[in-house]
């Protein structure tokens, strides 16, 4: 189907009705040759993304309208749920959020968070920890979210995909897109970051296996006092040495949980240690046609990139997030991506498109926060009319304005309350094993460790 930035089925024999004012088109299909797309043929599902029309069928007349016109508005967006696949990790980074919990999953605790992900008409998801390639089923749940038509991704160190037999098998799964994690590529401040030696070989390692077998790359960075100076040089060196990665996305550090919370004075940034590199750094990786995000950082210090803020492009496109926590927390769905402002956001014309300061914990100072005076309708034009992005062509310009002005939050489908994951006396044990083991990795590294996660019986989250 050539000329269509996506391929788009409604499986039905039916023509469907269509709305007016869309401007690409799609084909009614029935029927597929392919074991997953049969089964989504059977369970009615709509088939999207990179499904390859030739493996169909065609039943109907080609519309005037996308296949998602036939939606309701809750299926406009291109929605990524979150699956937190085990909660221990081979490395001890001193601000890591998620540490280590008694939560353990199953292949089959698992396969209920990817069902309702499914069900949720989401494009995909994103599989992580912890450290997600410890699990031994990993594979397996991979197989079985691609399976059902979910485009699949995964969040890692690295530290297993350097082994090309397993980057091959997870490839083979289904594994569409990986996020490579490297914080510095300065050896002594990669492994000062990550409280072990030599992991920057095997995240290389890593980024070329995925790349051999056919699953894209993208490299995640978390922003943090000791890399905040260097943001540039990173981004020159895979420039240089791994030019086959085309995207990049830096989380700003989240202070307010784990073991980030207790280490906030080791490991937070002020806005202004990473303002200037990350400025060059964006100007870097645009010039040489390459895309990026940028997590937790708010709008006034983006320069000219304020479209690649993910906060933003989420509340431009109204996408929601479930992150299924391995921990107390559970299922967090978060429709609103306000944080914290300050007094001067009120004036600041960027506000309504604005994720603020990402605040818990109160590692971050709203005085460096200043209100901008530019038009935010080019920003919100270029979230919109990105072709990368798995959104694009869904809502125009005009569209996003009607519904901007009374989108009310925390409106979709609501379903009961999933359980993720299980404390098991297995499960304790070896929370109580590692809990040990990290405790002397604190102490010869000098970081502090998380508050222990509360036993069973005297922990209110477990009354709910
Ligand atoms: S001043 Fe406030 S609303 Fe404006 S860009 Fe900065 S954080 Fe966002």
């Amino acid at each position: 189907m050539p000329g269509f930035p996506y391929v788009g089925a409604v499986v039905t024999s039916e023509p469907v009705g269509l709305r007016v004012g869309h401007t690409v088109g799609c084909w009614i299909l029935e029927g597929a040759q392919s074991p997953s797309a049969e089964q989504s043929v059977r369970r009615g599902r709509v088939l999207y993304g990179h499904t390859r029309p030739r493996r169909y069928t065609v039943v109907g007349e080609r519309t005037q309208g996308p296949w998602w016109a036939t939606l309701g508005p809750e299926r406009l967006m291109a929605n990524l749920g979150y699956i937190q696949v085990v909660r221990h990790c081979n490395h001890f980074c001193g601000f890591c959020s998620n540490p280590t919990t008694p939560y353990t999953h199953t292949f089959e605790s698992m396969r209920v968070l990817v069902d309702d992900f499914v069900r949720r008409g989401y494009y995909g998801v994103i599989l992580t920890g912890g450290e997600p390639t410890l699990h031994p089923e990993l594979p397996a749940i991979a197989g079985y979210a691609a399976a059902q038509g979910l485009h699949v991704r995964m969040i890692t160190n690295g530290s297993r995909l350097g082994d090309p037999e397993f980057a091959r098998a997870l490839a083979q799964a289904g594994l569409k897109l990986v996020h490579v994690s490297v914080y510095s590529v300065r050896p002594e401040v990669e492994a000062r970051l990550r409280g072990s030696e030599d992991t920057l070989e095997r995240a290389f390692a890593a980024i070329d296996n995925a790349h051999r077998f056919g699953v894209e790359v993208n490299v995640n960075c978390v922003i943090n006092r000791l890399n905040a100076d260097h943001l540039d040089h990173n981004i020159r060196y895979f420039m240089a040495k791994h030019p086959q990665v085309r995207h990049f996305v830096w989380n700003n550090l989240d202070p307010s949980m784990g073991r980030a919370e207790v280490n906030q004075q080791q490991f937070t940034p002020r806005l202004a240690d990473f303002e200037a590199s990350l400025l060059r750094a964006m100007r870097l990786l645009h010039a040489s046609g390459r895309s990026f995000r940028v997590e937790k950082v708010p709008l006034c210090y983006m320069g000219e990139f304020a479209w690649a803020s993910t906060e933003t492009r989420k509340i431009v496109k109204g996408e929601e997030r479930i992150v299924h926590f391995l921990d107390d927390k559970q299922t967090v769905r978060q429709t609103a991506w306000e944080h914290r402002y300050a007094p001067g956001c009120a004036q600041c014309r960027l506000r309504p498109i604005c994720g603020g300061l990402f605040d818990r914990g109160d590692g971050y100072d709203p005085a460096e926060l200043a209100p901008q005076f530019v038009d935010p309708e080019p920003v919100v034009r270029a979230i919109l009319e990105d072709p990368r992005d798995p959104s694009f062509g869904r809502v125009s310009l005009a569209q996003w304005r009607a519904d901007f002005s009374d989108r009310s939050p925390g409106t979709g489908p609501e379903g009961q309350a999933l359980a993720v994951g299980e404390r098991s006396p297995r499960g304790e044990r070896l929370y109580a094993a590692k809990r040990r083991a990290e405790a002397r990795k604190a102490g010869a590294l000098g970081v502090a460790m998380e508050p222990p996660v509360p036993a069973a019986d005297e922990d209110p989250a477990r009354e709910r």
